[in-house]
């Protein structure tokens, strides 16, 4: 008998020795680690699972019903799937919004998420609500009644609409077999640890649970950038809330209250013709390392790069060729706004 095979037959011996003393734990044991009685005698450390969720953070986004997209786009316009989502049957379109709020500030270049819903929905961080000036409410997917209005802005007309904008709660969808699990039903409450050096715990996450998700937790740019989650950080579920119950937040009394700094500061999107050519002789002449910041808040590439800038000035040249969007090419949101009216192709 070779050694080789010998050595295989001890494993394989062994193994089956070792899952036969210390079977596999049971999803029961698992759901009666969370339940309440337990929790009383256990840390938030104690409670956490080895089963961890992936993590993704929704940037800023909307959700169109027909007749808005109708009167963004065009009537019957149909719009083209740029990238399916982690939820199976969600996915990125091609095009995108403007919003505008009360400030007449915009954030330019918004999503629009598929499929198309029955009411309008825009799905905003804290940070972009300032940035518009408007405090939509922390609300789930959905429950639109009473949000805040906005205006948004598409190449063929803009809707003024009078509520749909939330900022989505923090919500963990969950996939049946988790659920059971984790011993976890729709709609229940949990908390949610992030590890790491800006690691933190989020509370109040809504559960959802359906056969047809995948578990994946659901969480704005500005809890991600807070805890320095990527798309795809793996968290896990605990019950933080055996260490003390979560009440509401509160205020320290006037006399306490420390002063804000003065912030007039804005972040919008370059779409000056004139900036934006500057900003190119500035990287061509090899002065600029360009450092792209996403959405996500994350580094994306750090390069001396030569970029062409097309501004609608620039579109008769693509008539015939079309854009081909490569990384080095910026494409002017007005100039793809005016590119997309005159039937310019954009690929890539
Ligand atoms: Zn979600």
């Amino acid at each position: 008998m070779d050694t080789e095979k010998l050595i295989k037959d001890i494993v394989k011996n062994v193994l089956q020795r070792l899952n036969s003393e210390f079977p596999k734990k049971q999803p029961e044991e698992k759901a009666l680690a969370l339940g309440p009685e337990s929790i009383k005698l256990k840390t938030a450390q104690a409670v956490a699972s080895d089963r961890k969720i992936v993590c993704s953070i929704s940037v800023k986004h909307v959700h169109l019903c027909r007749e808005h997209l109708d009167i963004l786009y065009g009537k019957d316009y149909e719009p083209a799937i740029l990238k399916e989502l982690y939820q199976p049957g969600n996915y990125a379109y091609k095009e995108t919004v403007t919003i505008v709020g009360p400030k007449l500030n915009a954030l330019q270049n918004v999503r629009i998420l598929g499929p198309l819903r029955s009411k309008s929905q825009v799905e905003l961080a804290k940070t972009d609500c300032i940035i518009l000036g408007i405090d939509a409410p922390v609300r789930p997917s959905g429950q639109l009644e009473g949000t805040t209005s906005c205006v948004l802005i598409g190449p063929k007309g803009a809707v003024y609409l009078k509520e749909g904008v939330i900022r989505a709660n923090r919500h963990l969808h969950l996939s049946q077999e988790d659920a059971d699990y984790f011993g976890i039903r729709d709609n229940d409450e949990v908390d949610v640890r992030v590890p790491g050096p800006k690691g933190l715990t989020f509370n109040n996450v809504q559960v959802r649970v359906s056969k047809d998700f995948l578990s994946e937790m659901h969480i704005d740019t500005d809890d991600g950038n807070a805890a320095d989650v990527v798309n795809g950080t793996l968290v896990e579920i605990v019950n933080a809330s055996c260490i003390a119950p979560i009440g509401p937040s509160t205020i320290a009394d006037f006399s306490r209250i420390p002063p804000s700094i003065p912030d007039n500061s804005i972040s919008v999107e370059i779409t000056d013709p004139n900036i934006l050519r500057n900003m190119n002789k500035a990287m061509e002449a090899g002065n600029v390392s360009s450092k792209v910041i996403t959405d996500t808040g994350s580094y994306t590439g750090s390069a001396k790069t030569a970029k062409t800038v097309i501004t609608v000035a620039d579109l008769d040249n693509y008539k015939v060729s079309g854009i081909n969007l490569t990384s080095d090419v910026i494409l002017s949101p007005l100039a793809r706004d005016e590119a997309l009216a005159r039937g310019i192709k954009i690929f890539g």
